[in-house]
């Protein structure tokens, strides 16, 4: 994994290669992916996008680079700042699920050692604690302060199961070798 996420700031000054094949048929194969021949540039997905404000390329904008093939959508900003709370998914007269696409990107960059440095600490923190991220002694005093139980011990052994079974331990381990 490389920090070299959101790179990808601007259409100026950039050669942009466009109409990847290879692309355009990974592209098809995500969730969502056929329907993105629809797309009709509304930009009603990035009106109600709470993170418009924060990236670089705007989710529709990510939609039109999608159909003419440019792998440089990998590189934005855009696909690890979306929070995946459905709105574009849900607000698309298209019927387009935006969202999925967008989840589907970020399986994609990763694999291509493309993203934040932080999902990857997140992924061997569920691996290691079956929590996201570390409970640290300074939380539990506060919970107890306010009287609220313990957080339940996660089941470790379940925890290793999913892992195996959605291969996040197999990608975690391929990093380690990287
Ligand atoms: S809302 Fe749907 S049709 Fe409109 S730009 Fe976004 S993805 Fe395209
Ligand atoms: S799912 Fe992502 S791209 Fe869609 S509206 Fe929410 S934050 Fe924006």
């Amino acid at each position: 994994m490389t920090k070299s996420w959101g790179t990808f700031t601007s259409f100026k000054g950039k050669t942009i290669e466009i109409a990847a094949p290879d692309f355009i048929e990974v592209v098809k194969k995500l969730t969502g992916g056929k329907d993105l021949t629809v797309c009709f540039q509304c930009t009603k997905c990035t009106a109600g996008c709470p993170v418009n404000e924060k990236v670089s390329i705007q989710v529709h904008e990510i939609m039109r680079m999608l159909l003419l093939g440019m792998k440089e959508v990998l590189e934005t900003d855009m696909i690890w700042r979306c929070t995946s709370c459905y709105t574009c998914q849900e607000r698309c007269p298209q019927g387009i699920d935006v969202t999925d696409i967008l989840s589907g990107l970020k399986n994609l960059a990763y694999e291509d050692g493309i993203g934040p440095d932080a999902y990857r600490e997140n992924a061997k923190s569920v691996l290691e604690s079956g929590f996201a991220y570390q409970t640290s002694g300074f939380r539990r005093k506060k919970r107890d302060a306010k009287g609220l139980p313990s957080l339940p011990a996660p089941n470790m052994a379940e925890v290793e199961k999913l892992a195996e079974l959605t291969g996040l331990k197999a990608l975690l381990e391929e990093d380690e070798t990287k």
